[in-house]
This record gives structure tokens, sequence and C-alpha cells, in this order.
């Protein structure tokens, strides 16, 4: 089979771009293969298992008309403003139109050093790509929006990182890698170019990709960050009623598409805690589980202000414009967190004032006995049938968990639809870290157990007992995620 790649981005904003190519992979050997994946972008499975799917897949054979490139960007960094990050070692192949007539980037991670490498030797080790693989593909079942993963390849090299680890290239699928960062390169380019128009194609190719009702709008740009606010105010949302820890949501990892990207330091949180972190490098806990909503807005207003050229004639007039559509988005976010907390209770009908004061109350008596964020849920939806002593049973302060128990009850929970909502299995860190040891060493066995039951993440299925339960506290307690590996 042949594969067509489009280069509508390197193509249209060659400005943001640097022509690359991927570093040889001496020993190819496929790891997984995501087939539903393939199968919905119109690849063939069994062709990408063979030489040159894997050569497509490392991107050391691609087709004669591709241009892979790797791509420029920005970013704050832990609030710090880096004007040139890009893609250190990464490279965007091009666009496959799915047989659904959307474009998605294929693009790929680990394959070698580009000219925004810096410091880095532009590499990636089998365990880091088989976790963003694994986590995708949970966020993905878990209905969130998210990039997604087709295949870990490992590439027969070395990575040195605080031992060797077998090295390997993650082939990634977005419906864009456009970031906020891709926004905040682009004035630098123009100021440094006189290239005065980047700005507003850049605008342009994302209202066509992402967000098309915005170019009908009086105002397409106000519309594109109001359209950009929007999709992550819902997205944080699913975050948060999973217990979704990104970890390092820099203004270079927040998609314009509102796809959930970059699975570095992520992590789902166990214990209720809005505090919780486990990235080694956030020491002041700035990517907290409980900051995640007001680190998006921080984020977007970094956004706002890349576009202030374009929201009106004058900078004064446009900051104003721009406050007024930021400012929307907390009650954007509420409204998404409430609704799917109505959900994951049981209690879709309720009026959102009802929710929101069974859901603070609630929170309040998660974090005193630190109870499972995941496990509550399925457990809470045994009280509905009747059985509450499961969920009872570990709530430090029974007398006010059953006056809430009452509450809750009073508006008549549907225990089905919550075990619709609420999963049973989630990549739990330990059972993430135990599948990668085995991985790293040669026995994929237990990634794919693992992916099997976090694929159909609401089904409760035999033999998988395990991959519903907490770590073991001392596990948990003293968990670490890394960045960049
Ligand atoms: P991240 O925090 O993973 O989004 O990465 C931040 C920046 O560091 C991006 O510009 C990456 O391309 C770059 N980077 C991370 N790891 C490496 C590496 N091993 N080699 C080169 N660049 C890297
Ligand atoms: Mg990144």
């Amino acid at each position: 089979m042949s594969i067509a790649l489009g280069s509508r981005f390197a193509g249209e904003l060659s400005e943001l771009t640097v022509p690359w190519k991927a570093e040889e992979a001496p020993q190819p050997r496929l790891l997984v293969l995501n087939e539903p994946l393939a199968t919905e972008l119109g690849l063939d499975p069994d062709w990408l298992r063979g030489p040159d799917g894997l050569g497509l897949l490392t991107g050391t054979r691609v087709p004669a008309e591709a241009s892979p490139v790797a791509q420029a960007y920005a970013g704050h960094q832990f609030g710090g403003f880096q004007p040139r990050l890009g893609d250190g070692r990464a490279l965007l192949l091009g666009e496959i139109e799915g047989p659904d007539g959307h474009l998605h980037d294929l693009h790929l991670k680990g394959s070698g050093r580009t000219p925004f490498a810096r410091g880095g030797d532009g590499l990636a080790a089998v365990g880091p790509m088989l976790r963003e693989y694994v986590i995708s593909e949970a966020m993905h079942a878990l209905g969130i929006p998210t990039t997604r993963a087709l295949a870990v390849v490992a590439t027969g090299k070395t990575v040195y990182r605080e031992s060797p680890l077998p090295g390997a290239v993650l082939a990634r699928v977005a419906s864009s890698h456009l970031r906020v960062g891709t926004f905040q390169f682009a004035p630098l380019l123009m100021r440094a170019s006189g290239n005065t128009d980047l700005l507003r194609r850049l605008a342009d190719h994302a209202i066509a990709r992402h967000h098309p009702a915005a170019a009908d709008a009086e105002q397409p740009y106000l519309a594109l960050l109001e359209a950009v606010s929007a999709a992550q105010a819902r997205l944080v949302a699913q975050w948060m009623s999973v217990g979704f820890i990104h970890g390092v949501m820099n203004t270079d990892n927040m998609t314009i598409s509102g796809e959930t990207i970059d699975y570095g330091p992520c992590a789902f949180m166990e214990a209720f805690d809005p505090a919780t972190v486990f990235s080694s490098i956030d020491s002041w806990g700035r990517y907290a589980y409980g900051n995640q909503p007001s680190i998006a807005l921080w984020n977007l207003a970094r956004f706002a202000e890349a576009l202030l050229p374009l929201l009106a004639d004058d900078a004064e007039a446009g900051i104003e414009v721009a406050e007024a559509s930021l400012g929307e988005f907390q009650g954007l976010y509420e409204a998404a967190w409430t609704d799917a907390m109505a959900r994951k209770l049981g209690v879709a009908g309720a009026s959102a004032d009802t929710v929101e004061a069974l859901v603070g109350d609630l929170l309040t008596q998660l974090q005193q006995s630190g109870l499972d964020w995941t496990l509550f849920f399925r457990r809470l939806a045994g009280a509905a049938r009747g059985d509450a002593e499961p969920v009872r049973g570990e709530f430090i302060d029974l007398a006010t968990f059953d006056g809430w128990l009452q509450r809750w009850r009073d508006l008549g929970p549907d225990a089905d639809a919550m075990d619709r909502v609420n999963p049973v299995y989630i990549p739990r860190n330990h059972l993430v870290e135990e599948a990668l040891t085995a991985a790293t060493g040669g026995d994929l066995g237990p990634v794919e157990k693992l992916l099997d039951a976090i694929r159909s993440p609401f089904d409760v299925r035999a033999g998988l007992d395990r991959y519903a339960e907490p770590g073991p506290r001392e596990f948990s307690a003293s968990f670490q995620t890394f960045c960049g590996t």
C-alpha cells in the first residue's frame, strides 16, 4: 500500500518549520501497534508491521512526496518564558486524511536530535513511550479528547539516562500539534523578520482545522479565543472528573484543538487531595491536581496575549476584548465540572445548585478520609443499589457521611448510569510502573494485560481484580514521575 502524507502545515506555515529527517533505527522492532486506530486512519495494520510500515513508524522510510519537519514553538515552562523551544526530538511526518475526511497529524517522538534539541540527545526510551501509549489509550477509552499513540517501535539503540535503556520511537496521531506555544512563537518571528501576516495565517489555519465555525463569526479571532477557551474548559473538567493530573501544563503542552497532549509526568490521583503532585520537578505544586483549572486559564491568557494584534487595532481595545472573553472561562469550567459530577453521582437531572452543594460537601469528606477517587464512585453505585456498607466502611466521620448519603439518595441516583461513566480500571501508577519495568526488560505481557483492562474501563471483568485496586500506600506516598525521558 502507499500512504498519502499531506504537508499542509509545512506548506502554509513554513516559517514555523525546519525540514528534517529521522535518525536511522539500527534494529527496528515493533512493540505495540494500535490496530483500531490504524484502521480508523485507513492504514493497513499488516502493512504497518512490515518493513515499509516500520520505516514509516520510525521516519526512516517515508513516501517520496512527504516533507517531515520539526515544528518551532515557544512556551512558558513553569511560568518562565522560553522563546525558542520546538520539537527537540520529534518530527511531524505529515497529515493523513482519514476516511472521516479529517486531517490527522502523524508525528514521531524520539526520532533523533533536531535544531531545537538544545542539550538533549533527541531520543526516547521504551518505558516512557509505552507510558504515553498506555495512558493516552486510557484517556481515549474514558472518552477524553487526546492525541493517540499509533505504535511504539524499539530502535535497537541504547539511550543513556540514569542507566542505559533501550531506545524507542513513538508514532503519535493528533488532530494537530498547534499549541498555545506556537502562537507565542509567531509574534516573535514577526518582529524579527517583519513578516506581518504570519500570525493571521496561523490563526486562519487553526480556525480551518479546529474551530471552523469561528470563520463565520463577526470577529473570527475573538471567536477562536472563545472556542479554544471552551474546549480547554471542557477538557480540564474531564481530567478533573477522572483524577487525571497532567503534570506539566506548560503553554507548549496545551493544544489549540482541545486534545490532551504530552504524557510525560502525568499520573492518576488515588487518594483524593487537591494538592496531589507526582512530578519530580514540580516542587511548588504549580501543576497540582486542584490547580489545573486556574493554570488552564493562565495559559489561555498567554494565548490571548499572543492573539492581541488580531483582536483589535490598538492594544488597549484588544486587552479589553480579551479580558472579557477570558472572564467567561471560570463559568464554562464550573458548568462542565458540575455536569460531569452530576453524572458521576447518577443525578444528571438535579439542579446545578443542588449538585454543587452535594459535591462540595462530598469532597471535604473524601479528602478527610483519603478515599480513592476512582473506587469511591463505583462503590457509591453499590449504595444506590442498596448495599452501602463497602462505601461507608472507609469514612472516618461516619455520621456526617450518612447525612450526605441520605441527601444523595433523596435525589434518586441511577446506579447503571453511574457505572457507565465511573471507570473501574484506570492506569494506576503501580500497575503502569510494573508493566513498564517488565517491558524494559523485554516482557510485554503486563503492558498488554494493562491495555486490555483500561481499554474497556467501565466493564468489570473476571481476572482483573488487582487492576481495580489502589496501589499500596507506601508506593503511592513516594511515587514520582519524570519529564522528557
Ligand atoms: P516536554 O516537557 O516533554 O514537552 O518537552 C519540552 C521541550 O524539551 C521540547 O522542546 C522537547 O522537544 C524538548 N526535549 C525533551 N526531551 C528531549 C530530548 N531527549 N532531546 C531533545 N529535546 C528534548
Ligand atoms: Mg511538549
